[in-house]
């Protein structure tokens, strides 16, 4: 069966789109149709996943580190057989706004096949990425984070390109 995910063309593709897409998240939150994109943002992360078989690309663990929350380190740790302090000293390092992430990308735990060798214990944040389908924390309000993730992320990136279509080239209908 064919790849959801070509990576290497997907890789260049959002290269291209960099520049562009990363300014129209910049102001995205000026919109006056701001609530009309979160509500499309909600239904192309559902027709993005609908698409993708994350197995097929893994770019998110080969590129990105998750935060961790205590409670993860806790229970990973148990899993691994070691304290969390000695998880936390061999494998994590604390970021300058406080965050604990994974010392090396890509991640320790990411196998060849591009599966996680921890999925059930995975932490909190891996389960929820790329976090576009939270209603608590909408597209909008979510530009920043996005701005970092649609050129990681193959559905992010869906989700970007089809709202910017609809917004800018779609003629304006959606100011
Ligand atoms: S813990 Fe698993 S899901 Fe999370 S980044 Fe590592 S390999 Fe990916
Ligand atoms: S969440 Fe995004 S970056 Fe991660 S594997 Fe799935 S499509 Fe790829």
């Amino acid at each position: 069966m064919a790849k959801t995910v070509d990576l290497p063309a997907f890789k260049k593709l959002a290269a291209r789109k960099k520049k562009i897409y990363t300014s129209f998240l910049r102001g995205v939150h000026n919109r006056k149709n701001r609530n009309q994109i979160d509500k499309m943002a909600l239904e192309l992360h559902t027709e993005a996943f609908a698409k993708i078989d994350c197995l097929d690309c893994g770019n998110c663990c080969k590129t990105m580190t998750p935060t961790y929350l205590p409670s993860d380190i806790k229970r990973i740790a148990k899993h691994m057989g070691m304290t969390p302090k000695a998880y936390t000293e061999k494998y994590t390092y604390v970021d300058d706004i406080g965050d604990v992430m994974n010392r090396s990308v890509p991640c320790h735990f990411l196998l060849p096949d591009n599966k996680c060798s921890i999925y059930e214990i995975r932490p909190v944040d891996c389960r929820g990425f790329p976090h576009t389908n939270k209603k608590s924390r909408p597209f909008v309000h979510s530009a920043s984070v996005n701005k970092e993730f649609f050129w990681r992320c193959p559905a992010v990136f869906h989700i970007v390109d089809n709202i910017y279509n609809r917004v800018i080239e779609g003629g304006n209908k959606l100011k």
